[in-house]
């Protein structure tokens, strides 16, 4: 068990990287780039078979978060410019620390919710709401009518506590090392 999980969590750093920023239409990309160095859009849409529009679009999309970096050079031959690509692996780290940084905020700003709101819910599942918005519907269901419940959200907010402890100990771990020597440099 703790084998097979540290095997998935190796491999999908960068996949999850990159499904998280750009998409995961964007993973063959970089697992063509992987090992690589500065390759032409050009055979990227040929080995890839896909539109050359395709491909620098997406380029562009992982550009956008540092996760790709291009040299243009112009083509003696043919006398356009083409664009040569390298995957910035050193950056993941970083990246993924970013990410499980915001998923984190996202649950504490959820629990502080769940915490400070009583929740109103249709015992038939068709909604749950605020108090505000209980109040504004009379307390009664908007889909079927039936008078809405006060939610015991006493699981949720465990949930949410658990699920906060085991991202901080996966950030706590994923903090990048190289990054803070440089930045008291
Ligand atoms: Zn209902």
């Amino acid at each position: 068990m703790p084998k097979l999980a540290q095997m998935s969590k190796e491999l999908s750093d960068v996949q999850l990287v990159v499904s998280e920023l750009v998409g995961e239409h964007a993973i063959p990309i970089i697992d063509f780039l992987t090992g690589k160095e500065k390759i032409s859009e050009f055979i990227i849409a040929e080995e890839l078979e896909m539109e050359i529009n395709e491909v620098r679009n997406i380029l562009y999309l992982l550009l956008e978060h540092n996760i790709v970096r291009f040299l243009r050079k112009k083509d003696r031959i043919k006398g356009w410019y083409i664009c040569y690509w390298d995957f910035n692996d050193h950056m993941v780290p970083h990246l993924k620390f970013k990410i499980l940084e915001n998923k984190l905020e996202n649950l504490h700003n959820r629990l502080t919710a769940e915490s400070a709101g009583q929740y109103y819910i249709c015992t038939r599942a068709c909604m749950r709401a605020t108090f505000d918005e209980a109040m504004e519907m009379n307390f009664k269901c908007a889909e079927c009518g039936i008078i809405l419940q006060e939610q015991d959200n006493t699981r949720t907010k465990e949930f949410l506590s658990e699920r906060i402890a085991e991202l901080e100990k996966q950030l706590n771990k994923a903090k990048p090392k190289k990054r803070k020597v440089k930045a008291s440099a």
